[in-house]
């Protein structure tokens, strides 16, 4: 199947080299993709800057007229499109229309809140004068997200920028852009007008190069690894770009001995192997309370292995392949290196034929591991112990990351103490999938730059204007 790029409403590029999207769970050719580069960004950015002209002047009703009715369409293709997730990367079917549920709820959500951008009037110093704020949409958005999630990522963008009265142009990633490129086809099908979504495939560099020097580009959106991040930030300089970074994490999860011990079990397992691993809210490092931690973690690794590794199209699997070979060899080397550093494999610890890693427990890690510091993106969970609560948090908040961070304890004061120190832009308290579209998203430190999700994302996209009016 050969897909397009999509501008200003047209599927174009199919006149260019063409990319392959393998199943990375077969490694069976799922489909094309035009390989766009400079040209194809520039005639994405025309196309949303000519469609911004009309698109920002509708209502914030019309817009979200609009955009319901392309979340309609999105909830009808549900199964075609959660299919098309798994085959291009790999989580199981099950969780793959999760995520176009969850993905939807940020369409539904922000088709609302377009109608709640809210002004001011500020009292002014003398008699005659009077103080209007306006928010206004910004603009041109370029919108570059990863492989993991490959369609949240883009309706967390896309749905605050064009509710707002933006325009965008979207760049997916290269190893999963076929989901994105089936809900943009949807846009059209909905009624949303040409050019105010486009979507540009092919060479990751000379797209983003373009769209960074581009003056009519006003606001760079980015999910991805924070190399990468920075890399951005900084051409973003040079035309003062508003920014949105989500970057690397690496999630510590405290678990106290007061903790209700089934639920926490649980909930560490959901938090640790959702998309196998892959995921930047993932848990990266369990830090157990000594009195409870040997039963914890073997409570833990029993879990673990009953989860069925596979396929995520056949029945019952649970953690589908990593997304390529490279990340199987990072799964591989943290795996080594704490078995090196002296820790002791509970359960796993292997990888399989193709590109599957068992759900692998570790007891008796230390912080100088390397899957204590570095994400790892796989199905690894390293379990350290402490004595004392302060320890714990020096500990969790010792990195340079500060995404998610989780607690479990049945103490509300221990877990609000606990909460309050950690330096995390999201901290699940006896939660451990926190994420919602109504919720700020968005990490502290190194870990990026403004929120996703509820008002705050959408204040990601306006700008704040300041009318003074002198009456006299
Ligand atoms: P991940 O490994 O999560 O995909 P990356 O940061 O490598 O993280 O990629 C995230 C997104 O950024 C992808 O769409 C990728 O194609 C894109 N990307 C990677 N390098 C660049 C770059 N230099 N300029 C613009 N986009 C890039």
């Amino acid at each position: 199947m050969n897909y397009s790029i999509i501008i200003n409403g047209q599927e174009v590029g199919q006149d260019l080299e063409q990319l392959d999207v393998t199943n990375p769970a077969t490694g069976d050719l799922v489909g094309t993709v035009p390989k766009g580069g400079k040209a194809e960004a520039r005639q994405a950015t025309d196309a949303a800057f000519e469609a911004f002209k009309t698109w920002s002047k509708l209502s914030a009703y019309e817009r979200s007229e609009k955009l319901m009715a392309w979340s309609t369409l999105i909830d009808e293709h549900a199964d075609e499109i959660g299919e098309l997730m798994t085959r291009e990367q790999g989580k199981p079917f099950e969780e793959a229309k999760g995520e176009v549920v969850y993905a939807n709820s940020f369409f539904k959500w922000y088709a609302e809140e377009g109608k709640r951008i809210y002004g001011e009037m500020i009292p002014a110093t003398v008699a005659n004068k009077r103080i209007f704020v306006h928010k206004q949409p910004v603009g041109v958005v370029a919108a570059i997200t990863p492989w993991n999630f490959p369609a949240a990522m883009i309706t967390r963008k896309v749905g605050p920028a064009i509710a707002s009265g933006c325009t965008v142009v979207i760049k997916p990633a290269n190893l999963t852009p076929l989901t994105a490129i089936r809900m943009v086809q949807l846009a059209k099908e909905a009624g949303i007008p040409d050019g105010v979504v486009n979507v540009v495939t092919g060479d990751s560099k000379e797209i983003g190069q373009e769209w960074l020097q581009d003056m009519r580009v006003r606001k760079l959106t980015f999910t991805g690894s924070t190399e990468v991040g920075k890399e951005l930030m900084k051409g973003s300089a040079k035309t003062v770009k508003k920014v949105s970074l989500e970057l690397g994490g690496h999630a510590p999860a405290i678990v106290m001995d007061d903790a209700n011990f089934d639920k926490a079990v649980e909930q560490v397992i959901a938090a640790k192997y959702r998309n196998a691993g892959q995921t930047c809210v993932c848990i990266n490092r369990l830090y157990v309370h000594e009195k409870i931690a040997d039963k914890f973690a073997q409570a833990i690794a029993e879990k673990s292995k009953e989860l069925k590794v596979g396929n995520g199209l056949e029945e019952g699997v649970k953690i589908g392949p990593l997304i390529n070979e490279d990340a199987v060899e990072k799964v591989k080397k943290h795996v080594q290196d704490a078995k090196d550093k002296g820790a002791n494999v509970l359960t796993g610890g292997e990888s399989k034929e193709g590109l599957f890693y068992q759900p692998t427990v570790l007891m008796n890690a230390t912080d100088d591991m390397l899957c204590m510091n570095d994400e790892t993106f796989g199905p690894l969970l390293p379990i350290a112990t402490f004595k004392t609560v302060d320890e714990a948090i020096e500990r969790a908040n010792d990195t340079d990351f500060g995404l998610a961070a989780y607690v479990y304890t049945s103490s509300i004061n221990t877990g609000i103490y606990i909460a309050e120190q950690l330096e995390y832009g999201i901290v699940g308290l006896n939660d451990g999938v926190p994420s919602s579209a109504q919720a700020p998203f968005g990490g502290f430190k190194q870990s990026g730059i403004g929120r996703e999700g509820g008002h705050y994302g959408m204040d990601e996209f306006l700008e704040v204007k300041y009318i003074s009016l002198d009456l006299a």
